[in-house]
Order: structure tokens, then C-alpha cells, then sequence
């Protein structure tokens, strides 16, 4: 587990500031979702904290350690993203495997979370198989387990369910809460879907034009909205 916390945390873009000034804490083993509308920043927060991007100001610190100039390899954590962005050439071994190898993990270990990581998934029946001839919700897992192998401390997700039909969005969504709680990681998730939110979030993190607009577990932004853009993101009454 891991605590996570951005300190006026800017980005820009050449001239153009998207992420500005953000204050936040994700405590321990927490699951934190960040919503709002479409350009807002969240994919850049996401990838600010990953370190795939680097901050134009500010600190990101991951278990008390700033982390501003650690590449993505070493801060123990894992993106899983919308598009499953699996290698289409190997098996879906080989594609949990590749992580681990490029980290010098041996033979065997690389053997044994692979495995352990397909069985908690309920892919270990797929391991021969290549993407292509696996349904989309069982790419999403092997994206997933393609995250737990690494055994990172913090989980990001950059709207993982989007590209599902309505009925596999309940069953993954139903499963990365029993994931949470299995791993014990800290999880910030983003997606644009209320209804995910509300029944994921431990705390909902709302997001408007790069700036956080309220932070509050998913009753208190229904009930005490901070502001007009809140309430109607969140949907509650006026
Ligand atoms: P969201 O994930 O909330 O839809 P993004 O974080 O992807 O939003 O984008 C936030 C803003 O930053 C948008 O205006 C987007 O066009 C801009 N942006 C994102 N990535 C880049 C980039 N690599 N170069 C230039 N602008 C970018
Ligand atoms: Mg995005």
C-alpha cells in the first residue's frame, strides 16, 4: 500500500496550462475516483503520477518520497488503460510475463505470480491464447493481470470499462472492488460514469478545466455539492 500526495501540481503544454495548481492526498489503501467532463485532465493527472509525463511545477510523493524525477519503472505502480494495449503477437502468458522479464525477474517467479495472478482473474484457462481470440472483457483482465504481476503499491486506471457492453461494465466493476480488497493497493480510477463512481469511490476527486472543483466521499458531493458544477456532474438535487 501506498499514500500518494500532489502538492500544487501543475502541467502545461507549450503555452498551454491544463493541470493547475492541484492539492491532493490519496491516503493508504484507498480507492479514489476522479470524474469530469471530457479534456478536464484527468488521463494528465493519471499520467503525471505514473510519471509519464513530467510536472511543469509543483511535487508528486509516493509513500513520503518525491518522485518527480523517478522514471515510471521505479514507483511501484501500474496503469491499466481503456484500450487494452496488448501485444497482439504473444500469448497471453507472454504478454502478463513481459513486464517481469524486462525487471530481471527469474524463470520461476515470473512463473508463479503469472499464474497466481491468472487464477485470481479466472484467466488461467486463456494463458495459450493471443488477444485476438479472447472476448473484450477477457483482454480487460489480462490488462489487469498484466498490472498485478509487477505487485505495485498504487493502481491506475484510465477508464478501463469503456470499451465494454453494459453487463460486462457491472461484472469488471464487481471484480476490481474484490480486487481491491484483495490486493490492499491504493487505486485512483478514472472514468466518466457517474454510476461507477458512486459505487466504486471511497472518495470521488471532481475535476473541471484542470482545477479540482471538491473532493468528498460520493454522499457528501451528492448531498452538500460545493458549487453548480458539482451538483450537476453528480446529479443531485438543486
Ligand atoms: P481527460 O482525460 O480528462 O479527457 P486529458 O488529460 O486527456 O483530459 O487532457 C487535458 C487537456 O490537455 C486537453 O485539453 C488535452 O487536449 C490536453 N493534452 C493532453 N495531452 C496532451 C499532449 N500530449 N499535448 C498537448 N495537449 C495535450
Ligand atoms: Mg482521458
Amino acid at each position: 500500500m501506498a499514500e500518494v500526495v500532489l502538492k500544487g501540481v501543475e502541467k502545461s503544454f507549450g503555452s498551454v496550462k491544463v493541470i493547475h495548481g492541484v492539492d491532493l492526498t490519496v491516503r493508504d489503501g484507498e480507492f479514489v475516483v476522479f470524474v469530469g467532463p471530457s479534456g478536464c485532465g484527468k488521463s494528465t493527472l493519471l499520467r503525471l503520477i505514473a510519471g509519464l509525463e513530467d510536472a511543469t511545477a509543483g511535487d508528486l510523493f509516493i509513500d513520503a518520497e518525491r518522485v518527480n524525477d523517478l522514471p515510471p519503472a521505479k514507483r511501484r505502480i501500474a496503469m491499466v488503460f481503456q484500450s487494452y494495449a496488448l501485444y497482439p503477437h504473444m500469448s497471453v502468458y507472454d504478454n502478463m510475463a513481459f513486464g517481469l522479464e524486462l525487471a530481471k525477474a527469474t524463470k520461476s517467479e515470473i512463473d508463479q505470480r503469472v499464474r497466481q495472478a491468472a487464477r485470481l482473474l479466472q484467466i488461467d484457462t486463456l494463458l495459450d491464447r493471443k488477444p485476438k481470440q479472447l472476448s473484450g472483457g477477457q483482454r480487460q483482465r489480462v490488462a489487469i493481470g498484466r498490472a498485478i504481476v509487477r505487485d505495485p503499491k498504487v493502481f491506475l486506471f484510465d477508464e478501463p470499462l469503456s470499451n465494454l457492453d453494459a453487463a460486462l461494465r457491472v461484472q469488471t466493476r464487481i471484480e476490481i472492488t474484490k480486487l481491491h480488497s484483495d490486493m490492499k493497493a491504493t487505486m485512483i480510477y478514472v472514468t466518466h460514469d457517474q454510476v461507477e463512481a458512486m459505487t466504486l469511490a471511497d472518495r470521488i476527486v471532481v475535476l473541471n478545466a484542470g482545477r479540482i472543483e471538491q473532493v468528498g466521499t460520493p454522499l457528501e458531493l451528492y448531498h452538500r455539492p460545493a458549487n453548480l458544477f458539482v451538483a450537476g456532474f453528480i446529479g443531485s438535487p438543486q
